[in-house]
């Protein structure tokens, strides 16, 4: 049900090194990507966010969608070598100390992988917000400053229709994105829709809100983040991507919201095998917060992920992150019908509020001529 060329472009985004602030491999994938389509430019702001735009035709979208998705994974980045095989490595993200004990790293040193395991950390805060800054690790090879450091998972790969991944957040997303990208350059799409891939979101949404500083996003766009986010009780992996109405710190634009909605429903109809869902996902916050706070019309949709951020809840041990490939494959399908449909977003709520009239005028009369039975004598005019 997915495309080869889209089941290889998912495993090569997830197996790309990654972490804040250090998204370069990533970058020069989406970038190399996007040369050879058709009909696609590239803009970088002053944040090394790249907005990727697709102009099918010279007709102007007045209100065209933006989808955005981040370049980078919690991780480390190498600070220095402090001893003989003792590496000091900064930790960005969130992931909670416990999972840091004796566990396996891996730092990309040119184009290898000298792995290591964690000796000890530093942390800061207390209780709940207590957190990892620093890492001492044990390593082979000496690693130079600035490499990337990711936990020591292996590359991609499919197992019983999910895809495992050193980490799915929020690459799935970018790859999401990039074969969005494919199809509408494949079908000549004749639309206009701007694709973002921002930077140090896992650090706390820096580059979302450096592109939003600079309006890196033209501002009638309709902005779609789009993420992996933890699965929960009732928002289960493999019975669609989600709709998210919200986040932990806010609910997003109601009428982008609903316009999403309407999109997924006319893809069900047409298409079986097309399932979403639409839930509050409050186990995080997201880009969508940002961009509706500096003003932007914007919502969010999202794969149910599991290991969020690599912790495994029943281990108690880091693990590999994953997502269903049906899901996948389904939020694939929404970007396409959300960036080519005919029904162009309009920022209000147009088809509930043809819907309330039609409710309104079916039973205008009954609700006059029944008046009288609910209403005293006394009070009647
Ligand atoms: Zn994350």
């Amino acid at each position: 049900m997915l495309r080869a060329a889209h089941t290889r472009t998912l495993l090569d985004v997830l197996s790309l090194p990654t972490a804040p602030f250090v998204e370069g491999r990533v970058h020069a994938y989406i970038e190399d990507f996007c040369r050879k389509l058709r009909r696609v430019t590239a803009a970088h702001d002053r944040a090394g966010n790249i907005l990727m735009r697709y102009r099918g035709d010279s007709r102007r979208i007045r209100r065209p969608v933006c989808l955005s998705a981040h370049t980078d994974h919690p991780g480390f980045v190498a600070e220095r070598m402090i001893a003989p095989g003792r590496l000091r490595a900064t930790w960005r993200g969130g992931v909670r100390p416990v999972y840091f004990r004796g566990a396996r790293v891996r730092f990309l040193v040119g184009n290898e992988w000298v792995r290591g395991r964690v000796r000890s950390v530093r942390t800061g805060g207390r209780g709940a917000t207590r957190r990892v800054e620093t890492a001492d690790v044990d390593v082979r090879r000496p690693v130079p400053a600035g490499a990337i450091g990711m936990w020591d998972l292996p590359d991609a790969r499919i197992r019983n229709g999910r895809v495992y991944a050193r980490g799915c957040d929020d690459l799935a997303g970018v790859a999401a994105m990039l074969c969005c990208l494919e199809t509408l350059s494949r079908r000549k799409a004749r639309t206009e829709a701007y694709f973002l891939f921002t930077r140090a979101e896992e650090v706390g949404f820096v580059g979302a809100m450096a592109a939003c500083r600079q309006r890196t996003v033209p501002e009638r766009c309709l902005v779609v983040t789009v993420e992996t986010s933890s699965q929960l009780r009732d928002a289960r992996m493999g019975d669609g991507p989600i709709l998210r109405v919200g986040d932990k710190a806010t609910t997003y634009f109601s009428a982008a919201t609903s316009y999403c909605q309407a999109i997924a429903d006319a893809v069900g109809k047409r298409d079986r095998t097309f399932a979403y869902q639409r839930k509050l996902m409050d186990g995080g916050t997201c880009e969508s917060t940002v961009y509706c706070q500096f003003g932007y019309e914007a919502t969010g949709l999202c794969l149910a992920l599991g290991n969020y951020h690599n912790m495994n809840l029943r281990t108690g041990r880091i693990g590999a992150e994953y997502v269903d490939l049906a899901d996948f494959a389904n939020l694939v399908k929404w970007f396409v019908a959300l960036t080519t449909t005919r029904d162009p977003y309009t920022g209000t709520h147009t088809a509930l509020r043809t819907r309330l009239r039609k409710i309104e005028r079916e039973h205008a009369t009954l609700l006059r001529k029944t008046r009288n039975a609910v209403v005293p004598a006394a009070d009647r005019s």
